[in-house]
């Protein structure tokens, strides 16, 4: 992830399909706090964020199912995110199944702040995890 001299946590964010809409919606109700973060994406997810949130500037890595989920729990692993945003879909089955258990995995061993839904991301921000990064 680029360095953007931002003074906001680092944060990583994933949907699922039938999750972007709500991804999206999310992301244009904090602007004012993401737009101070780095954000990181996965391909799709960050996409549908660009095209609705242009003002919140995201860097992408490859879709969740062709690596990008490991490729942000790489970046968690390194120390270089400080909040997983996931909106994790509990009703479909995922051909990336292993990966999206990995990412959940290496978010917990390194202690970073998580949100799997709309309302536990808003306690994320609501709690100032968003505002600054850890350390
Ligand atoms: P996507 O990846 O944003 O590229 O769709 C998310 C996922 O399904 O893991």
């Amino acid at each position: 992830m680029a360095s953007q001299a931002k003074g906001g946590a680092r944060v990583a964010l994933v949907a699922h399909d039938r999750l972007k809409p709500a991804m999206t919606v999310w992301v244009a109700r904090h602007r004012a706090t993401l737009t101070t973060c780095e954000v990181v994406a996965t391909a799709t997810t960050g996409s549908m964020v660009q095209r609705e949130c242009p003002d919140v500037a995201v860097c992408t890595v490859l879709s969740g199912p062709l690596g990008g989920d490991q490729q942000i729990g790489a970046l968690i692993a390194e120390g270089r995110i400080d909040a997983l945003i996931f909106f994790v879909d509990p009703l479909t089955p995922m051909p990336h199944d292993v990966d999206v258990k990995a990412l959940l995995r290496v978010a917990l061993v390194h202690d970073v702040a998580c949100a799997f839904s709309e309302r536990s991301a808003d306690f994320l921000v609501a709690g100032g995890a968003l505002a600054s990064r850890r350390s």
